[in-house]
């Protein structure tokens, strides 16, 4: 036969570890229910004025962009003088519109045509040419312009751009004849420059050394 069980006697450290926590609840203070909370105004403050701050840092780093942006336009470090630049001043925006590219070393520069823009569509302008901005800040340094061919999105703004910043003019004999033709043809807007044309022949790969740089045309399709 089992002996019955005998009723626990109460453990008097468990009751007063029971009591102790009870006591301890009673004392938590009630969390207030959402729809009681109110906005301290001080916290509201803060947190505005945080916002303002997070919002000058994101300008901030904009400055800084462009900050950045304005050293490094005409510069390249002297550590680095092997890397070459290119600049488009135009022909990003699809066909016919003023090509212009600059390839720029540490010390000198090529130009890679120098267009018309005949998309513009504005009562009383024929045509826009590249910003020349960029040109004025390295203009010591233009050795050249290199044309790829006789189209007006390509020869059409040398004769409103070479006087500015004169340099040779290579291409090919057909390509220099219509660019001469550019320049007959800007007389009558005011404009007297006789361009330095220097013709190349692509069938026997001729190179023509300029400062750093060797120019080659050759023959592609269109
Ligand atoms: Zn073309």
């Amino acid at each position: 036969m089992l002996p019955r069980m005998q009723p626990k006697s109460p453990d008097p450290r468990r009751e007063k570890n029971q009591k102790y926590q009870q006591n301890n609840r009673n004392q938590q203070p009630s969390r207030p229910q959402i729809s009681q909370m109110k906005t301290n105004r001080g916290e509201a403050i803060r947190s505005g004025r945080r916002n303002m701050e997070t919002a000058d840092k994101a300008v901030d780093r904009w400055k800084l962009f462009e900050k950045h942006h304005e050293q490094r336009a005409n510069f390249i470090p002297l550590n680095e003088p092997e890397k070459i630049r290119i600049v488009p001043l135009g022909g990003q925006g699809g066909i016919g519109e003023k090509n212009m590219i600059v390839l720029e070393l540490e010390k000198d520069a090529l130009i890679l045509d120098c267009g018309f823009d005949l998309s513009v569509d504005l009562p009383g302008v024929n045509f826009a040419i590249p910003a020349t901005e960029y040109l004025e800040s390295i203009k010591h340094k233009i050795r050249g312009y290199v044309i790829s061919h006789g189209h007006m999105d390509h020869i059409g703004a040398l004769p409103y751009i070479v006087p500015k910043f004169p340099a040779p003019i290579y291409g090919s004999h057909f390509t220099n004849g219509m660019v001469q033709k550019q320049f007959e043809g800007a007389v009558e807007s005011g404009i007297e420059f006789t361009p330095e044309c220097i013709n190349m022949t692509m069938d026997n790969h001729e190179r023509l050394v300029n400062g750093p740089f060797t120019i080659e045309l050759v023959r592609i399709t269109h």
